[in-house]
């Protein structure tokens, strides 16, 4: 049996999406970006390619490592193909649910992927049902697909104008990617709050939820897909149009503080930059006095530099993570944990002990994580632990494709900072402030939601969701 890991990423993102338009091999080309964004899904991956009008399609559990090979990879035909990794949290884990999709329909095949969440997907999916449409899955990506055949139903039109009306009706966070024999549409939501960029490659283009992906094809950046905008390309190059007049520039903060790649420009800023920016901001508003600096691996570790940095305290790799335990790794059990046996994470004895250690980590969100690892550094001779973290207080759930969708998942949404140090053992505990969170990417608008509860989007029946279970 498959346990869980004794060390685990707390936060999981939903997907992240790719495709490749007018370059030879597109599957292979998409197959090395799915690998780049792999840290965005670890649990399904696909990708559908199209050769002279014929899709075809390879999907299944796993990593992209797990799934392809080159067999499959030559039998996806064809200089068009757009690719999916995923995480599951809306619409369950089963099979059906791993993306792209592909439809079949009489004015014209076409495949979809998407990265975020519909917060309205309930209401479209019960109005849909009542019109006739059949889902093939519980995933609410499939909703836009049922949108834009419910226009294509009646109208004799360019399917742009099938596209553009049924975004109009999706609230919440999405990059979607469409498409048809002969074009790719790459859409993203009103807010911005999911990233999604595009960059030339030989006679065609790429398009990627992160940069990082274009740095391994050797891809020239172009720009990013902006809020409420849909960008068609075909062999005529880029076209722009906007399916909303209504734009905001809501970039998931997370993204820069924990889910994107370090190597990944996000709306023109550097995640790694960002990181060890918002690290020297951590030690302006909160010093500890303390030996070594030590960040939590991979996510903190930009952050725990800057802290070192500004801080002029050595920063050590105080922390290693073992970075070869894949998904079928057979974890030690309660009691292997209980003699000490830790496979993911561990404390580098030698370099904590006698010290007193700035613990530097993104976030905390249940807190269990971050009570193991003080723990640990204690074990291993740590004099004192001083958690810093750079980012506020979580106290909402994340409603656009962020597995916290309930309070009881929060600690802060349960205890104040006092408390939650309390509670992870720590000698001390400061979290960054919002007004860093703006100042460290030089932003003047980013969705902060699960920090301030302020929400860019109408919520529907989520927050009804996430208040059932506060109470
Ligand atoms: S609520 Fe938080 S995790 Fe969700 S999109 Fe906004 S900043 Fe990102």
């Amino acid at each position: 049996m498959m346990r869980r890991p004794i060390i685990d990423r707390e936060l999981h993102e939903e997907c992240g999406v790719f495709g490749v338009f007018g370059v030879p091999g597109a599957a292979s080309l998409t197959y090395y970006g799915l690998h780049a964004l792999q840290h965005r899904g670890q649990e399904g991956c696909g990708i559908v390619s199209v050769d002279d009008g014929q899709f075809r399609r390879t999907k299944g559990a796993g990593l992209v490592t797990e799934v392809f090979d080159e067999g499959k990879i030559a039998a996806l035909k064809g200089d068009m193909a757009i690719g999916h990794v995923r995480y599951t949290t809306a619409g369950g884990g089963g099979s059906e649910n791993i993306q792209p999709f592909l439809f079949r329909h009489n004015t014209g095949d076409f495949a979809l992927a998407h990265n975020g969440n519909i917060v309205n997907s309930e209401q479209l999916r019960r109005y849909l049902e009542n019109k006739g449409s059949l889902f093939h899955s519980t995933s609410d990506s499939e909703i836009l697909a049922h949108l834009i055949k419910k226009e294509t139903k009646y109208h004799d039109r360019p399917r742009i104008y099938s596209i553009v009306d049924a975004l109009n009706m999706l609230e919440g966070a999405f990059s979607f990617l469409i498409m048809t024999a002969n074009r790719i549409y790459a859409c993203r939501d009103k807010y911005g709050l999911r990233p999604l960029s595009i960059a030339r490659l030989g006679g065609g283009y790429v398009v990627s939820s992160e940069t990082c992906a274009f740095d391994v094809l050797g891809a020239e950046f172009v720009r990013d897909v902006e809020p409420g905008e849909i960008v068609t390309i075909d062999r005529h190059g880029l076209r722009s149009s906007d399916y909303s007049k209504y734009k905001r520039h809501q970039m998931c903060a997370m993204e820069y503080i924990y889910f994107a790649r370090p190597d990944s420009d996000i709306e023109g800023c550097n995640v790694h930059a960002y990181r060890k920016e918002s690290g020297r901001l951590l030690w302006r508003e909160a010093p500890a006095e303390a030996d070594i600096v030590v960040g939590v691996p991979d996510s903190s570790l930009s952050a725990a530099m800057g802290y070192a940095e500004a801080s002029g305290l050595p920063y050590e790799m105080g922390l290693i993570k073992n970075k070869y335990i894949g998904r079928t790794f057979i974890q030690p059990s309660q009691e292997l944990r209980e003699k000490g046996v830790r496979m993911k994470l561990s404390a580098v004895r030698t370099i904590v002990r006698g010290k007193r250690v700035v613990l530097v980590d993104d976030s905390i969100v249940r807190g269990t994580t971050s009570r193991r690892i003080v723990a640990m550094l204690r074990e291993a001779g740590a004099t004192a632990v001083h958690v810093r973290i750079a980012s506020p207080p979580m106290t909402h759930p994340c409603f656009y494709g962020v597995d916290t969708s309930t309070y009881d998942e929060l600690i802060s949404a349960r205890k104040n900072p006092e408390e939650v140090c309390a509670e992870i053992g720590a000698d001390s505990l400061v979290f960054l402030s919002e007004k860093a969170l703006y100042e460290a990417g030089h932003h003047e608008e980013l969705c902060t939601a699960c920090f301030t509860g302020r929400y860019p989007t109408a919520l529907y029946s989520s927050v009804e969701t996430a208040n059932k279970t506060k109470n």
